[in-house]
């Protein structure tokens, strides 16, 4: 079983320790005996150690930094959420898919930022300004914040801000299992807590550094008990040799280890592997013996957003898929939501 994630090396910014958590986490960090370095801002992260691009992008996937966010600007999330709300960037998984690789390709370090509440101040404007609509924010869209957070709780903050606020809904997405700690969080039915799970076999080949397949679906048990809405998100949905039976497996596991009240109120979001050019190139520097299986031949190329185009499975693969896994859904789960296949 994984072990929750511990840093190798802390850099603190010094405006950080101005904040209640930015004092708490150098104090936690030196009794850990935890190396840790003062720097003057992110930007002078520059000297993660390492001889080579392979050693300092695996010792920069276990370097935090503790920051305070400047921008409060929050970037939008559509279309599962209006707004991202920025608790951290970068994670400390080796997902040889992961889309950080290409959207924070120089930053791969993992980034928490301690002034929350200037954060929920202005997460409160952004719901202000939409009233009497709801506001959607997704905790998610930077970083794994679940797999970090038993160390910081600012998540477990943001879950009990939004369960206060009259017109705020949290979301976010892990592969972690380390949810213990926000158990017992004053929710509300405000959170939708989602897992990102997938067939066994891709989670064992492309997912290194995350929590396992069985480990993921017993702490959604654990989240429902809770009373928290739950959700999954399968993907990157991926074509191998038994995909259809490790599928099966993956959906009779979670038929048999969740409860009855995870029922009612389940969504799935089913996503099938994609990839650009630029960042099959990325994934090709960082995971250089990967077996991922990149070939734009076998694909169907999908107009993209700024000319950078997606390469997505053959029509008739992806109406396998999709009557595939709706086939499970709907046999096991008659009750959930299918917000989307894509
Ligand atoms: Fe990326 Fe999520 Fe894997 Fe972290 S757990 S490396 S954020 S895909």
């Amino acid at each position: 079983m994984i072990k929750p994630f511990m840093p190798q090396l802390v850099y603190i910014e010094p405006q950080a320790l101005e904040y209640p958590l930015g004092k708490q986490l150098k104090e936690k960090f030196e009794n850990l005996g935890i190396e840790i370095r003062q720097t003057t801002s992110h930007n002078q992260v520059r000297n993660i150690p390492g001889e080579n691009h392979l050693q300092k992008y695996r010792n920069a996937k276990s370097t935090l930094v503790v920051g305070v966010r400047k921008t409060l600007k929050f970037d939008t999330s559509k279309p599962s959420a209006e707004y991202a709300i920025p608790l951290a960037t970068g994670c400390m998984g080796h997902c040889q898919y992961c889309y950080l690789q290409t959207t924070m390709g120089s930053k791969p370090y993992i980034r928490t930022y301690v002034n929350i509440e200037e954060i929920f101040d202005a997460a409160k404007k952004y719901m202000d300004e939409r009233l009497p609509e709801e506001t959607r924010f997704e905790a998610a869209c930077t970083s794994d914040i679940v797999g970090i957070d038993h160390l910081t709780h600012s998540l477990k903050k943001a879950i009990e801000f939004f369960g206060q606020s009259d017109k705020g809904k949290l979301r976010f997405v892990t592969k972690y299992h380390h949810v213990d700690h926000l158990l017992d969080a004053d929710h509300r039915g405000k959170t939708r807590f989602r897992f990102s799970i997938n067939a066994d076999y891709v989670i064992r080949n492309f997912e290194h550094g995350t929590s396992a397949l069985k480990d993921r679906i017993e702490a959604a048990a654990k989240v429902a008990d809770a009373g928290y809405p739950l959700g999954f998100i399968v993907a990157p949905i991926y074509l191998h040799d038994g995909w259809k039976e490790g599928y099966e497996q993956m959906f009779q596991l979670l038929n048999e280890t969740l409860p009855s009240t995870a029922r009612d109120d389940l969504t799935f979001e089913l996503i099938q592997h994609r990839f650009t050019k630029p960042a099959k190139r990325v994934i090709q520097k960082n995971y250089p013996m990967t077996k991922l299986e990149l070939d734009e031949e076998k694909r169907k190329y999908k107009w993209g957003k700024y000319g950078i185009g997606k390469y997505v499975y053959q029509k008739d693969e992806q109406e396998e898929i999709k009557e595939n896994l709706h086939k499970h859904i709907e046999q096991y789960f008659p009750e959930a939501k299918i917000e989307y296949f894509t």
